[in-house]
């Protein structure tokens, strides 16, 4: 499936929900979600009532919007998630949460989770040292990412930089801000991640 290119904001207001697509607009008045709260399409402003399976497929995209991982990615996380002990819903947002791009952004070294990728298929981050270009990379538990010094001279890397001091990095990661080194100090508890979704309702989908 190819992956979406089309207006990041339509799929906030497909969800009714604030899926921070888009990095600093988001946080502005210029979003579109407070200005036009309804699904986009010509039937966008109808109420309609969702039966179970909508409500939980609805869960799903929300989640995979979020995380912009395709459906088949998506699935095999679950996959994944469903073979490991503990629950699977807390799981898959664990395996989403680690995903290269998603640290990257949570790092605070973009300001949104497409721009991390975009950072990241460029080559801008080593991980361990070595070379990472690949925005599903999965990160463990001791890995140290750092930006390439040749990067740190790149207007995008400075200007990340200088928004860093207002950053909150999540409590399973650590940022070492003047050098730009990232910590991975272990993987996140459900209450590390602040996302609105119910993922037991993803689970009941894929479980059916
Ligand atoms: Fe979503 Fe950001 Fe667009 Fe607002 S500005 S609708 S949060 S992508």
């Amino acid at each position: 499936m190819a992956r979406y290119t089309g207006a990041s904001c339509k799929l906030c207001r497909r969800e009714g929900e604030k899926l921070f697509l888009k990095g600093e607009r988001c946080y502005t008045h210029k979003c579109s979600i407070g200005r036009r709260a309804y699904a986009p399409g010509q039937h966008g402003q109808q109420r309609k009532k969702l039966s179970e399976y909508g409500v939980q497929l609805r869960e799903k995209q929300k989640a995979r919007r979020f995380y912009g991982v395709l459906e088949g990615q998506f699935r095999k996380y679950f996959e994944m998630a469903a073979k490991k002990k503990g629950i699977t819903g807390e799981t898959l947002l664990q395996i989403l949460e680690s995903r290269f791009d998603n640290v990257i952004y949570r790092l605070g070294l973009a300001f949104s989770r497409s721009e991390a990728r975009q950072l990241v298929t460029h080559g801008h981050f080593t991980v361990n040292g070595g070379k990472v270009d690949i925005p599903s990379y999965l990160v463990k538990q001791g890995d140290v990412i750092t930006v390439k010094e040749k990067s740190k001279n790149s207007p995008k890397i400075k200007e990340l930089a200088e928004a860093l001091g207002s950053k909150v990095i999540p409590e399973w990661l650590d940022l070492d801000k003047e050098n730009l080194v990232g910590r991975v100090i272990g993987l996140p508890k459900r209450e590390d991640i602040d996302l609105p979704l119910q993922e037991h309702l993803i689970v009941e989908l894929y479980s059916k």
